[in-house]
């Protein structure tokens, strides 16, 4: 990562950030550009620098932020209308760490509203374009934040991961994108979406700076008590997975010992042999051929490494999507109810009374996908329907993770595609939500089960199109998955 220093000043990063960012303005990747905010604080840091004082370990970094992070800097909106002109009194736990090492946010990224998407066209400002072809989606819902890294406007991006949210943009744009394990980075000062499966994460260019990026942020927050302690700075060896930690499992709605910390079985070191589990549930005629063709090239060059390659059964996966699309509209459902137009941004002026107030706002606020979920949620919740919505899906969710726990007694990292398809076409699904859904089929099952999974560019199709694959690891193997990564170069 590019940092300041007495030869490359801040205010030169900076500006270089700011002037690629209007350069590809019509790709609508940001929804607010930090200009006055972040040359000030490059110009801080460079009077530092000049005086010889300390500075940070991303001094002069400019970065992304994905706009559901709340900071004062601009309007936090998730690109919803319903939170157009809400300035955030907090600054997000995450936020703060990556400014307290110097890092300056030039921009703030487009996303699906409230973060529900795979494509970033629930946007309420428009759709973000794909790096490597204008006319396809960047995926979602980060796709500003992917889009922001892969043109090399930014060193570095932040997400969030709910379903798949990082990693799947990271793939459709060709760039590293990380989602950790649950618990791993403060949420605190970011816009809920589901409580039992968002996770914080960054996309990169490199592993080397995502594993900067995870060493800065990582860690245990008193305004988050989902959050683990931080084993990923751990160097006693106590890091990947104590025993002794799990006694402090994030506490969650209800499901907290479904997604407690298990011991991780990471490979002893990265330069000994690993044993990579692959699904063959996956390796079918719904997943793009040129995307197994680069998962079995990938498997070839990790045999000549001298790695094993494991072949893995895990047919619970399979529910893990319809048990994803019942979990996660019941915790949005939820969330988005705080959104009443008395407390935050946009208030409908429509209204003769209270209560036309409120619907009129929710109306007229939320996006179309926003209004399914709450409407999904609110029905899986209700009584009646709850033993067999919810219930069921809970029970999915405990399958899923036993599965995951079985499967890593066999192999210490496991190797997927991240998404059956590559970039499609803006509009293409934008009218058919199912298939939308379908999307998230191979991502999904990762945020039921807490455990960490990091995107891999691996070659482009034949049309040019960036292909990306998932590496996925046990619960708090995150330092050492990072470490594999570079493996797969
Ligand atoms: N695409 C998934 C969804 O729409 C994941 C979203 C996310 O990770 N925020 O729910």
């Amino acid at each position: 990562m590019k940092t300041a220093n007495k030869t490359v000043s801040a205010e030169r990063l900076v500006k270089d950030a700011l002037e690629k960012a209007k350069f590809f303005a019509d790709y609508h990747i940001f929804n607010f550009l930090n200009e006055e905010g972040a040359l000030k604080k490059a110009r801080e840091i460079d009077a530092k620098i000049k005086k010889g004082e300390k500075v940070g370990r991303l001094a002069g970094v400019p970065y992304a932020l994905k706009d559901n992070f709340l900071s004062p800097e601009g309007e936090t909106t998730a690109s919803a209308h319903i939170l157009q002109g809400f300035k955030s009194p907090i600054t997000a736990t995450a936020v703060a760490k990556l400014e307290a090492e110097g890092a300056i946010m030039i921009g703030r990224a487009n996303l699906d509203a409230f973060a529900h998407g795979s494509s970033t066209e629930n946007s309420y400002f428009g759709p973000t374009s794909n790096a490597f072809d204008k006319t396809r989606v960047a995926g979602g819902s980060s796709g500003g934040s992917a889009v922001a890294v892969a043109l090399d406007i930014v060193e570095f991006a932040t997400g969030t991961d709910t379903g798949g949210s990082i990693r799947q943009p990271a793939s459709f744009n060709g760039v590293y994108g990380f989602k950790p394990t649950f618990g791993t980075i403060s949420r605190y000062g970011v816009v809920a979406m589901a409580s039992s499966t968002d996770c914080i994460g960054f996309f990169t260019k490199t592993p080397e700076d995502m594993d900067l990026l995870m060493s800065i942020t990582s860690g245990q927050d008193s305004k988050d008590l989902t959050t683990l302690p931080d084993y990923y700075n751990d160097n006693t060896g106590a890091g990947s997975g104590d025993s002794g930690a799990s006694s402090l499992a994030p506490v969650v709605t209800g499901l907290a010992s479904s997604i407690a910390p298990v011991v991780a079985n990471a490979p002893k070191s990265p330069d000994s042999c690993a044993r990579i589990g692959i699904i063959k549930d996956f390796d079918n005629d719904s997943v793009n051929p040129e995307i197994r063709q680069a998962l079995k090239k990938k498997c070839d060059d990790l045999k000549k490494k001298g790695h094993k390659i494991v072949e893995l059964s895990m047919p619970n996966l399979k529910y893990a999507l319809a048990a994803y699309y019942i979990i996660v509209p019941a915790e949005v459902a939820s969330n988005l109810s705080r959104y009443d137009g008395i407390r935050y941004g946009f208030r409908s002026d429509k209204s003769k009374d209270l209560d036309a107030l409120y619907n009129n706002t929710r109306n007229e606020g939320f996006m179309p996908e926003n209004k399914r979920r709450i409407m999904i949620g609110n029905f899986v919740l209700s009584s009646g329907f709850y033993d067999a919505y919810f219930l069921k899906a809970a029970k999915a969710r405990t399958l899923i993770i036993k599965e995951y726990e079985a499967a890593f007694k066999k192999c210490d990292f496991i190797l997927t595609p991240v998404s059956p398809n590559l970039a499609f076409k803006i509009g293409e699904k934008v009218d058919d939500p199912v298939s939308m859904y379908l999307e998230d089929v191979m991502s999904v099952p990762l945020n039921l089960a807490g455990i960490p999974g990091l995107t891999v560019p691996a070659g482009k199709s034949k049309e040019g199109l960036p292909v990306g694959l998932q590496l996925i690891g046990p619960r708090r193997s995150d330092k050492s998955l990072i470490e594999f990564a570079k493996e797969l170069r």
